[in-house]
């Protein structure tokens, strides 16, 4: 049986899909105005990772990952660059599914973009409008709070504290500080779309509420997102929702935990910014994914590059195993020995753990009992049978690889992205070591053959960097 721990809730729950056999499952995607972080990634990843296994727990998953293609981050960065918002959104949409494809995430079923479904974004509203739960000012339509009586149920906030710390925020356009806008009218030089309330653009809110219902229904089980969303995001896409049906809009809501590097949030005036494209540079896919999914997905995780080098070094032993096993599938034969091995008790373990709310550090620990044991069987057995490998590798295929994608399928040292990063660092330091010894002649060598490869060291007090040209 499955439990999900539900937001709303505030509960593990066993999960009961609404349609037998069936999950349709909604999450918020990027803002596509910028490569993706790796905050992001972890996210990008755990989504993919909790699809994977309800997969292979033999549900056939509808999973929805929308794109918001407009957006005033996108509308400023169009200013910043000269050129047009359309054109930004259609930039960074194209490198997400160039990233998501090198983590190697399913694609989703359906990737809604805003900008594909104004239409009935401007319907959703309209009927709020109708219902009287929105109210048009000037241009813009907002959504009345005070007609949700159970507004704040997924946040637990109180609409009275909200108010407290809402003072403060003075605009005339607004019944309560705290409604929020369903579409702004737009402002000279803005993108826009006709509707009844002039020219303008959804707010970020309602796309998430159109979209979802567009394409998983007006009740759907599962809607996932960065724990960041619970509020307001979240919150406000029930408010917007279920004024509209009348119906529950989500059985289960899933938040995944943030990720902070060095211990701090994330962020480019601090300088502790890394793109996944930055990460995927100087590490595998396999080894990201292993360094995520030893910490459950709603916990907080602490982002070091000693934590990810320690992913490396423990992944090895997986790689070790899958690569004895493919050699093994060559040379087994049919007939062979076919030692004594429980490899039920590892896949119900397995299936225990992630049962338990998607407890992916404790199936973890359960796929590196399942390596050690069946080194030592394999060690033992001098003639496997060509099934027992075959057996042995399809827990490798369905768990690690299905489930995990923690294993590099080409044999390792091919394109191997861990390998040239331990040769520049080690180029670094012997760098380093040059200009300690005042052999300046030697550092500039270093520094101008590799930048003729494409890689630009970055000096500061502390320490080299790198960065790839791009
Ligand atoms: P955004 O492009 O900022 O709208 O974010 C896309 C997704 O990434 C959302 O589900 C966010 O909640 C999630 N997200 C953003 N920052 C982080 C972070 N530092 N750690 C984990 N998830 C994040
Ligand atoms: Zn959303």
């Amino acid at each position: 049986m499955l439990s999900i721990y539900n937001t709303l809730s505030r509960k593990k729950e066993e999960f009961i899909p609404l349609e037998a056999g069936k999950v349709k499952m909604y999450v918020c995607g990027p803002t596509v105005y910028d490569l993706f972080h790796i905050g992001n990634a972890r996210s990008f990843i755990n989504s993919d990772f909790i699809r994977k296994y309800l997969e292979y727990l033999g549900y056939e998953v509808t999973f929805v990952m929308n794109l918001t293609d407009i957006d005033d981050k996108i509308i400023k960065k169009g200013l910043k660059e000269n050129t047009s918002a359309q054109l930004v959104a259609k930039t960074y949409t194209d490198e997400f599914f160039k990233d998501i494809t090198t983590l190697g995430i399913k694609p989703a079923t359906i990737y809604p973009r805003a900008t594909e479904h104004i239409e009935d974004i401007i319907a959703l509203i309209q009927s709020l409008v109708d219902n009287g739960t929105a109210y048009q000012s000037g241009n813009d339509v907002f959504y009345d709070i005070s007609k949700f009586s159970t507004y704040g149920k997924l946040s637990g906030k109180n609409i009275d504290d909200l108010m407290e710390g809402a003072r403060v925020e003075v605009n005339e356009a607004k019944k309560s500080p705290l409604d929020f806008a369903l579409w702004k009218g737009a402002k000279e030089g803005e993108p826009f779309w006709e509707s009844p309330w002039g020219k303008g653009r959804p707010g970020w809110h309602i796309e998430c509420s159109a979209m979802s219902c567009k394409h998983l229904g007006k009740t759907f089980d599962i809607h996932a997102g960065g724990s960041d969303l619970i509020f307001p995001h979240h919150e406000n896409e029930i408010a917007q929702s279920e004024a509209s049906t009348g119906q529950k809009f989500v059985n289960y809501w899933l938040h995944f935990g943030f990720l902070n590097i060095d211990n701090e949030k994330m962020s480019k005036s601090l300088g502790n910014f890394f793109t996944a494209r930055d990460i995927l540079a100087k590490y595998s896919k396999e080894t990201v994914r292993f360094f995520f999914a030893q910490t459950h997905y709603a916990a907080p995780l602490n982002f070091t590059s000693e934590g990810l080098d320690s992913s490396k070094r423990g992944l090895q032993k997986v790689q070790n195993l899958y690569e004895r096993l493919l050699d093994l599938q060559q040379s087994a034969v049919s007939g062979g020995t076919q030692p004594d091995f429980n490899l039920a008790g590892y896949y119900q373990s397995v299936e225990e753990a992630l049962n338990d709310d998607f407890n992916s550090p404790r199936a973890l620990a359960v796929v590196f009992d399942f390596v050690r044991d069946a080194n030592r069987i394999l060690n033992e057995t001098t003639n496997p049978a060509k099934e027992f490998v075959n057996e042995i590798m399809s827990f490798v295929q369905k768990i690690v690889i299905g489930i995990f994608g923690i294993v590099q399928l080409e044999k390792s040292n091919a394109a191997d992205p861990t390998l040239e990063n331990d040769l520049i660092e080690l180029l670094i330091s012997v760098r380093t070591q040059a200009k300690a010894s005042k052999n300046f002649q030697m550092s500039d060598l270093i520094r101008d053959e590799l930048k003729k490869l494409g890689i630009i060291l970055q000096d500061s007090k502390e320490k080299t960097t790198y960065k790839k040209q791009e």
